[in-house]
């Protein structure tokens, strides 16, 4: 059921506010493990008895490894960093599954305007995220990359399973939408080996498969720096994600420039978003998505909601205003 092809993602699941009468409590099993640069958590709470659960979590981080050494675009033998490479001399041929994940990604790309854009990588590169910049990239550098929208360039060849860019000067960079396609992948894996009932930390995303103990899970959702709460989510099965501007930045001269950057400027966005977390029925949706409302700003999160209906939202402004979405305001509990 579940697809990380856009077109196929059907409207999220409307959240259950209901309860069922709970059976006894079993005692969780737990995992933590460290993939995709990030701290991946698993709480398994039951599975069909057919593997362990640990053996489960087991290959799920191989199977999340393979899949990170696939999307980095840092290691120097992976898909990405073979594209980056080589897409505009020749097309490169890539594994179907990547290739599935690159068109939904220049599908949202496309469907937000390019608030959302995986082809913003060499803004990654100058500014310097994570990385020991010694100075602040040039005003003019970046504004030759502003604006450009170049997954509009990107060019698929559904027959051979392609992928080219027909203008040099741009890369991939998938660190906005990986994570959330893992999850996909992580949840049909988890599905498969049996689990029935599962919550996992994705650095942050969160997965729910199966029900709490008959119950809705409640999650709690956060919006800075210090992971103080701003509200429990009801939730069933599904994904959350969260781009929250203060968690990862550079420094230059006393100035923190935040990983998440508005492709039309070229600069860390500014729209009055302090913290952006995405509900939806796809892991990559919740991803992109919660990178894209934050470079937008609420109000045009707002009528994409309203026009697309495809993901449900809590935002947190910068001057500590939360707004939530609709379709779960019900489901919401401010703190
Ligand atoms: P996190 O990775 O902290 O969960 P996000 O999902 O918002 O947060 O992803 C931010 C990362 O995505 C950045 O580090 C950068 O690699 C990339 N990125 C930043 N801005 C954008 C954007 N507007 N569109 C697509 N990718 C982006
Ligand atoms: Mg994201």
């Amino acid at each position: 059921m579940r697809t990380t092809h856009l077109t196929a993602v059907l409207p999220v699941a409307l959240l259950c506010a209901a309860f069922t009468a709970g059976c006894s409590a079993k005692q969780p099993y737990t995992h933590d493990s460290f993939t995709f640069d990030t701290f991946v958590s698993f709480t398994i709470y039951d599975t069909d008895g057919n593997s362990t659960a640990e053996e489960i979590c087991a290959g799920a981080v191989g199977m999340l490894n393979k899949l990170d050494d696939m999307l980095s675009r840092t290691k120097s033998d992976s898909e990405i960093t073979r594209i980056n490479g080589n897409a505009y001399s020749s097309p490169v041929v890539v594994d179907l599954s990547t290739y599935n994940m690159l068109k939904s990604c220049a599908e949202l790309s496309d469907l937000t305007d390019g608030a959302f854009d995986i082809t913003l990588g060499n803004i990654s590169d100058m500014w310097g995220i994570g990385k020991e910049n010694t100075a602040k990239p040039d005003d003019a550098e970046l504004k030759k990359l502003a604006g450009k929208q170049n997954y509009r360039n990107i060019v698929f060849d559904d027959e051979n399973y392609t992928v080219s860019f027909s203008k040099d000067s741009f890369s991939l960079d998938l660190g906005a939408a990986a994570k959330g396609y893992a999850m996909d992948m992580l949840d049909t894996y988890l599905r498969n080996s049996g689990v029935t009932s599962a919550v996992v930390d994705f650095g942050g995303s969160i997965l729910t498969i199966g029900e709490n103990n008959g119950e809705s899970w409640n999650i709690t959702i956060t919006a800075d720096e210090t992971n103080s709460p701003v509200g429990t989510l009801k939730t069933n099965e599904g994904y959350i994600a969260t781009s929250n501007g203060a968690k990862r930045y550079v420094e230059y001269d006393g100035i923190k420039y935040h990983h998440i950057i508005d492709p039309a400027t070229a600069y860390p966005a500014d729209s009055g978003i302090k913290s952006c977390t995405v509900f939806s029925a796809s892991g990559l949706i919740s991803d992109a998505l919660s990178t894209a409302f934050f470079v937008m700003g609420a109000d045009k999160a707002k009528e994409f909601y309203d026009k697309y209906d495809i993901a449900e939202y809590i935002i947190t402004l910068t001057d500590g205003t939360v707004i939530v979405s609709d379709g779960i305001s019900a489901d919401f509990t401010a703190l």
